[in-house]
Parts: structure tokens; sequence; C-alpha cells
């Protein structure tokens, strides 16, 4: 029988944002392995599969248990938030996969936090984007700010992630400060806190006034582009990124 690893996102958080493919994944496998967050999620709606959680920080830990279980015979899904590709483990799960011949990878897209957070906000990033994570934990903080003032130079919509940790405060700041140097500090910006899960909470607001915003781990960043605007629709807020003009001709 074939030995199988699939590699989950299960996107932001409720289930309703997984994919069918994720969620038959979930349904099929014996063990679940995963950052405990994420796994506890998983957990209320599969409660009968064997569960291997372990912190956030022991990424290559996760990725070898995981292989271990499936190469053991127990098809194994290991859980990511949002795609298991974006800022998530199925690179490093592919290039430990080598010892375990035997086993079978599939790497299962889910829904990231740039689209499900951009349909809180209504339609930031409806022509090209940015993606860029403030974590300097895995790449330089010089090359972050590079890979801002790039993104601005370009005049792409940006969306952040990892805008904030304990050990990092003032991260989101800094890159405010960069953006600022050549957008207008008026541009049209916004966050979603706790997207798809208890608390979710989105705000508009311009990019001054994001330099000054704390936020947390939880939170999902948008810097509108030169065609990003705060638009009234029904009794609320959204935030849109005009790709296609209301009066042609
Ligand atoms: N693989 C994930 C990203 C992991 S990096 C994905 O594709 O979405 C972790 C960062 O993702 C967080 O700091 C935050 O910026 C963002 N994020 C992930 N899930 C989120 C959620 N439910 N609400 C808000 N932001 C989220």
């Amino acid at each position: 029988m074939a030995k199988l690893l699939y590699v989950t996102g299960i996107g932001p958080g409720k289930s309703e944002m997984m994919t069918r493919e994720a969620a038959r994944a979930l349904h099929e496998c014996g063990a679940v392995a995963g950052y405990s967050v994420y796994a506890e999620l998983v957990r209320e709606e599969y409660p009968d599969k064997e569960y291997i959680i372990t912190p956030m920080t022991k990424e290559r830990e996760r990725c070898e248990l995981a292989l271990k279980k499936a190469d053991e015979g127990i098809t194994t899904a290991m859980v990511c938030s949002g795609d298991a590709g974006v800022y998530g483990m199925a690179g490093l799960v592919l290039e430990l996969s080598g010892k375990y011949p035997e086993v079978e990878v599939y790497i299962i897209p889910g829904v990231t936090a740039a689209l499900s957070g951009a349909a809180v906000l209504g339609a930031p990033i409806s022509h090209d984007f940015a993606v860029i994570s403030l974590s300097d934990l895995l790449t330089p903080w010089e090359k972050i700010e590079k890979r801002l003032r790039c993104a601005a130079e370009g005049d792409f919509n940006i969306v952040l992630y990892n805008p904030s940790s304990k050990k990092r405060k003032d991260h989101l700041r800094r890159a405010c400060d960069i953006l600022m140097e050549s957008i207008s500090p008026d541009r049209a910006c916004g966050y979603v806190k706790n997207i798809g899960r208890d608390g979710e909470e989105a705000h508009i607001l311009t990019l001054k006034e994001l330099s000054e915003a704390e936020l947390d781990m939880f939170t999902t960043v948008f810097i509108g582009s030169e065609n990003t605007f705060k638009l009234r629709c029904r009794d609320r807020d959204m935030l849109v990124t005009r790709r296609i003009p209301v009066n042609e001709g």
C-alpha cells in the first residue's frame, strides 16, 4: 500500500475556508502533525486522529516526525495555516523527504492570509501585489528593507505578513517609515486581525496611522498602491484597488 504524506494548508481558521481537497486529506489520514495552534483547530472537527503536536520553533522535527509516521504506513496530514507553501513547511518536507523514498508527498494548497484578509477588507489586491514578511528570523533585516523599497518603487500593493511579535515590536513602524520615503503618508492601507477566527477585526487607515499602530502576530497588513482607496459600501468602509474604470468610454 502507498505510504502517503499530505502537506496541507487549512486556510485561515474556520473550516468553511478549507478546500475540499484538504478536508478529504484530513478525513482520510490516520495522523495529523502540526504546530499546536493549528492542530487544535483541526482536532475539533477530526477528534479521532492521532495527533503529533510540536512547538512553533521545532519545524524540522515536525517535518521529520510526519515523514516517519507516513513511513510507518499511517497516512499522515501535516497541517499549516493558510497555504503550506507560503511561509510554511512544504519546501522543507520535500527536501527532507529524500531520506524516506517510499513516502509519497502531496502538497495541498490552502487559502493564504493575503487572500482571506483581502476578502474581509474588500478588494485591495485586485492588481499586481507583493507579499513581504517582516520576520527577520530567517531573512536579514537589510534584505527586508530592500524588498520594501523595491515594492514601493514599483507601486505594488503590498501585503505584510508577520508584522509584529513579542520580540519585534518596532518592525511595522520601521517598515512604514521606509515605505513613506516614497509613498504619501495619506496612502490608504488596512489590516485584518484573526481572519476567519473568533475576534476577527478589520481596520482601514492611512499609512501614517498604520506606522503608529500596535499589531500582533495574528494580523495581516495591506498597503495600498496609487490606485487604492477607501470605499463606503452599504454601511461599511472597504479598501478597493481600482483595476477597471467604472465609466469606460
Ligand atoms: N502559511 C500562512 C502564513 C504563515 S506566516 C498563510 O499562508 O497564511 C504567519 C503570518 O501569517 C502571521 O503573522 C500573519 O501575518 C499571517 N496570518 C496567518 N493566518 C492569519 C489569520 N488567521 N489572521 C491574520 N493573519 C494571519
